[in-house]
């Protein structure tokens, strides 16, 4: 069976393909893997996703690391939202409509078309292009963003995938749609679009990517104006969503922005859970860990069944080296979401840590059930080679390490330690087919 890192590694595969267009030099997207941040996303999706008849387990929400403004989408499962927008988003309801737009998209079919035009077009090899995983972390380690890299080092690529007019005007119209059977003020479409008025006229570098990526007219304005007065009477106040929103989007800007001008920005006089949390990280990236353990303990309190409360204590824990404290923490998440592979990931990252001979065996059952339920993070695909040799599966550890790098898009490497791995273990069996899937990605690639 093909790995699930396979399958990621083909679509992200194809999107490069899609996604390469005028000579922009390649440069990599950094995918920012927070569960908190995903969680909340899904939240504000959920009503959405439900109102397009999509399955609402098949969509994933990610977060790239970037400030300009763009959300596109690469296949008919990930949805991805440049951090920019997020922040730069004033409510809800203006994320909600960017998602909205992006899962009419899926929903209407116009990626499936693109898809299966870049199959007949010959594929990935015939463009040269290599799509990679740079190595992956949580938001919480500034240069370690866990992202794509679009283009190979010799070719040039743009990270954006175009629609055309008439399918921006059909998914407009779907995506207020679905806002107005959501309850979502389908005035907020109208509102994300008034960032990029005025844009169409811009040459392409002065243009955000969104205007690129989703072309812009004033007739589009001027339709959805009309569509969104039409839909208007069906909003409805939603303090779930608000929260989701102030809890992504706060998250997000304390790890991105600098520390002090989060703590200015929160001041020290609230004491709502999210503004605990956005000084608990603005401390933590000073760092003041007094302090950033002070206000994360606090949180605990406050919210002592959210896991990603405990998730965020562990990896504050685990950060400024405090390794049991940070695996107690990290074992109380996954107790609450024993299925968040990101959970799963970070615990084994701090069983690992604590270099006991007990740890690493239970770090690698750990880190085995996070790469079951997501392959797509090549951080815990380098914490499940070190477990797996740390426990003296070297053959195991060369198929994580041949899978770590072919999601970084390096499947030179990614063949050296499959055909290591393919000598190592027993022929048949299952890490030695996930060996030979590697080699032959390396071959179709080549
Ligand atoms: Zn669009």
């Amino acid at each position: 069976m093909a790995g699930g890192w396979q399958a990621a590694l083909r679509a992200l595969l194809v999107a490069a393909v899609m996604v390469m267009g005028a000579s922009v030099p390649a440069r990599a997207i950094a995918i920012l893997r927070d569960p908190d941040i995903e969680h909340a996303l899904k939240q504000l999706a959920l009503p959405l996703i439900n109102a397009s008849g999509l399955p609402a387990g098949q969509i994933k929400i990610l977060v790239v690391r970037d400030s300009k403004l763009n959300a596109f989408v690469v296949d008919t499962k990930h949805i991805l939202i440049h951090s920019g927008l997020i922040l730069k988003a004033k409510n809800a309801a203006e994320l909600q409509a960017v998602i909205a737009h992006e899962l009419a998209h899926i929903a209407n079919g116009h990626i499936t078309r693109r898809l299966t035009n870049q199959r007949a077009a010959g594929g990935v090899a015939k463009f040269g292009l290599l799509l990679a995983l740079a190595v992956g972390a949580s938001t919480g380690n500034a240069e370690a963003a866990a992202g794509l890299a679009v283009g190979s080092a010799s070719s040039a690529s743009r990270v954006f995938l175009g629609h055309t007019r008439a399918e921006e005007s059909s998914a407009d119209q779907a995506a207020l749609r679905y806002m107005a059977l959501a309850h979502i003020d389908p005035t907020a479409m109208a509102d994300v679009l008034d960032y990029f008025r005025g844009q169409e006229v811009l040459s392409a570098a002065r243009q955000d990517p969104y205007v690129r990526s989703h072309p812009l007219t004033r007739d589009r304005i001027r339709a959805v104006r009309g569509y969104a007065a039409a839909y208007a009477g069906a909003a409805r106040d939603n303090s779930a969503a608000d929260y989701w929103f102030a809890r992504a989007r706060g998250k997000l800007g304390a790890f991105l922005q600098a520390p002090g001008y989060t703590l200015r920005k929160v001041g020290k006089n609230d004491n709502s859970d999210i503004a605990i949390m956005r000084r608990a990280i603005a401390y933590h990236r000073v760092p003041h860990n007094d302090k950033a353990v002070a206000e994360i303990n606090r949180l605990v309190s406050m919210r002592p069944n959210d896991p990603f409360v405990h998730e965020l204590r562990g990896q504050i824990l685990l950060e400024s080296r405090n390794y049991a404290a940070a695996a107690n923490a990290y074992g109380r998440a996954v107790n609450l979401a024993p299925r968040d592979p990101l959970i799963l990931a970070g615990y084994g990252r701090s069983l690992l840590a604590l270099k006991t001979r007990d740890s690493y065996a239970k770090a690698l059952r750990v880190l085995e059930r996070a790469r079951s339920r997501d392959a797509r993070d090549p951080r815990m695909m380098r914490d499940l080679a070190v477990a797996y040799a740390r426990t003296g599966n070297n053959g195991m550890a060369s198929v994580a390490t041949a899978e770590r790098y072919a999601l970084l898009g390096d499947l030179k490497n990614a063949a050296i330690h499959a055909k290591r791995a393919v000598g190592l273990l027993p022929q048949g069996s299952p890490g030695w087919n996930r060996a030979q899937d590697v080699l032959n990605a390396a071959k179709a690639a080549g």
